[in-house]
């Protein structure tokens, strides 16, 4: 039993909005946080001068490509459900396996997707460049992209992770929303020590942000969750966190490019 089936929630409409509405508390929560100049990847000096777009073009971007998101979660979850079978969800140690390969299938199509757009030069120029407006990521700038890439590499990557790994849709709460925080957490800005999401992967805030930068745009493909393609396929940037003169860090890349 879980709380929202007292309100008459289904598992399919907190799957579609769950991550939706964490991505703005999440998001939220570091937005309100105080000036820690001293955990910041970049200067606020160097956010104003680098990042191409408003944060209002920016939010307005975010809740389009929610909008379809969400169009197509609900339209997928239909046509999978079977109104007249119970699910019956697993125990915890397959839930976890399911998780797993969700995480691997996710990483494989945004790695390959995401790379082919920084390849060609058109989906590069006309889609993937919206995202890469902001040079220095801030939370609620995490899935700022081309409505057409939002639906490509989240939204159908997304229901490749759901119908391949073969979890419920109750199980796809927990990793839709869990997916969420970590993207929000990648374009956060910050270096808070103790973060979990920065103990628990390598690709992290920090490894993100050198994609980010215009040195790094042939870096650091590999997202949300592993850096192994990267590894694999040698696009992998190493980077040392260093102590910025005017407080805070920066991820300097250590290999020649
Ligand atoms: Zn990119
Ligand atoms: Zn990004």
């Amino acid at each position: 039993m879980v709380f929202w089936e007292d309100y008459g929630i289904s598992d399919e409409m907190m799957g579609t909005f769950a991550p939706i509405a964490m991505y703005w508390i999440y998001g939220g929560i570091y937005h309100m946080l105080p000036s820690l100049d001293h955990y910041r990847m970049h200067s606020r000096k160097e956010e104003e001068q680098k990042n191409q777009v408003p944060m209002a073009t920016v939010i307005k971007g975010v809740l389009l490509q929610q909008f379809c998101q969400a169009v197509v979660a609900l339209t997928m979850f239909s046509l999978t459900s079977q109104p007249d079978v119970q699910v019956v969800q697993q125990p915890l140690l397959v839930q976890i396996g399911q998780v797993i390969v969700a995480m691997l299938v996710m990483d494989t199509w945004q790695y390959f997707v995401h790379r082919y757009m920084h390849i060609n030069k058109f989906l590069y120029r006309h889609i993937h460049s919206q995202h890469h407006r902001l040079v220095v990521p801030y939370a609620f700038g995490a899935l700022f992209n081309h409505p057409l890439e939002g639906l490509l590499l989240d939204t159908v990557g997304g229901a490749f992770s759901f119908l391949l790994s073969g979890m419920t849709p109750r199980t796809s709460i927990y990793f839709f929303t869990f997916a969420t925080m970590k993207t929000v957490d990648d374009h956060c800005g910050l270096w808070l020590p103790g973060n979990p999401f920065h103990l628990l992967f390598q690709n992290n805030t920090a490894y993100h942000d050198v994609h980010h930068q215009l040195h790094g745009t042939k870096y650091n493909f590999s997202q949300p969750f592993f850096n192994i393609w990267d590894k694999v396929l040698g696009t992998h940037m190493p980077f040392a966190l260093e102590k910025r003169a005017d407080g805070g860090y920066e991820a300097k890349p250590i290999k020649d490019n």
